[in-house]
């Protein structure tokens, strides 16, 4: 039995999901016209108390929509310098939008109010215009962490005083709700734009959602267009986005309280220099004494799956195909593994 800790989108769909998409009812919905997406899009702009949504194929084409949608070419978006937009999307805001970035040195990926203040460029032909700032939530590299609610609002506050839209990365952002017993209405209500992932912790095949104002995903649609990601039977996609909504949100707190346990058992070995602070289902640790490229093919010769994403730096992601069995049997590894 092989148990792939590499990443949170390795998950298969159930049976119970895969029912729900071969009965699922489809049309052309680049005309519009497939009901389980319109379904899916009403439903999680309700949810996040927006007017609409635009499902997508992927987070990485929700967020570089939005920041499309909220840039002209020439200007800077302020982010935190581990962002999925500035590290993981290709070059993406570049390309894309010929916009170029403010980054910012962040705590495990999360920035502050009096820094985002601090980075707008002031009103002098010099200098490019700053016309987004986004936040990511959970932080991927920062090791799943969780934003302080009360830190987003006094961003949203410099944000509003200078006249800058507010975007999301929130491909785990419901990890961060369950974690934080916080509500999509909170964060709906405080940013511009949000890209949600459906096809990570969530458990579906594909599919990201990006909500905002009907002026906003009107536009959206436009340059998913551009970006070639309209869909046309889309809705057995659709359908799982529902039933992943339905279904797989309350189980989160699991795949925190596995990460923990994980994280915990890191902590005593002699081979883990530092475990950096578990708070939702990633955990990210430092090596001693042997590399994480080298610890990484060791797992692997206990059928266990992780990702070194710096010299001595491994990641698990923990997730819905992973049971409270497999995450006993990685602990159980970590514990054996000994090195001298
Ligand atoms: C995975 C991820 C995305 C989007 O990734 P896709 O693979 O394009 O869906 C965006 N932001 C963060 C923080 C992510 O972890």
């Amino acid at each position: 039995m092989i148990i792939d800790f590499r990443s949170d989108t390795v998950t298969r769909p159930t049976p119970a999901m895969l029912e729900a998409m071969i009965k699922a009812k489809v049309g052309d919905d680049v005309f519009g016209e497939d009901p389980t997406v319109n379904e899916l899009e009403q439903m999680a702009a309700a949810l996040f108390g927006k007017e609409a949504a635009l499902f997508c194929p992927s987070g990485t084409m929700t967020n570089q929509i939005a920041i499309k949608c909220h840039t002209q070419p020439g200007d800077e978006v302020i982010c935190d310098a581990d962002a999925h937009i500035y590290q993981y999307e290709g070059g993406g805001i570049a390309a894309n939008s010929g916009a170029s970035v403010k980054l910012l040195p962040g705590d495990r990926g999360r920035i502050n109010a009096l820094q985002v203040e601090e980075a707008i460029q002031p009103d002098d032909v010099h200098r490019p215009r700053t016309s987004l700032v986004c936040v990511e939530n959970t932080s991927n590299r920062g090791g799943g962490s969780c934003y302080n609610f009360d830190e987003l609002i006094k961003i949203k506050a410099v944000c509003d005083h200078n006249g800058l839209p507010f975007h999301i990365d929130g491909a785990r952002l419901f990890n961060a709700l369950v974690a934080k017993n916080e509500t999509p209405r909170q964060y709906g209500d405080l940013f511009d734009s949000l890209s949600i992932c459906l096809s990570k912790s969530l458990g579906c095949p594909v599919g990201s959602l990006l909500l905002g104002d009907t002026h906003f995903i009107k536009k959206a649609k436009r340059v998913r267009k551009l970006f070639g990601g309209g869909m046309r039977q889309a809705g057995y996609m659709a359908a799982a986005g529902i039933y992943a909504l339905e279904n797989n949100i309350a189980r989160l707190s699991e795949d925190h309280l596995h990460a923990k346990m994980i994280g915990d058992a890191l902590k005593t070995q002699n081979y883990v220099e530092t475990v950096m602070p578990v708070e939702t289902n990633i955990v990210i640790f430092e090596t001693k004494g042997v590399s994480a490229k080298n610890l990484v093919v060791l797992l692997k010769e206990h059928s266990i799956l992780a990702y070194a994403i710096a010299p001595t730096k491994v990641r698990l992601v923990l997730h819905l195909d992973i049971t409270k069995e497999m995450a006993t049997r990685m602990i159980e590894i970590i514990n054996f593994l000994k090195f001298y």
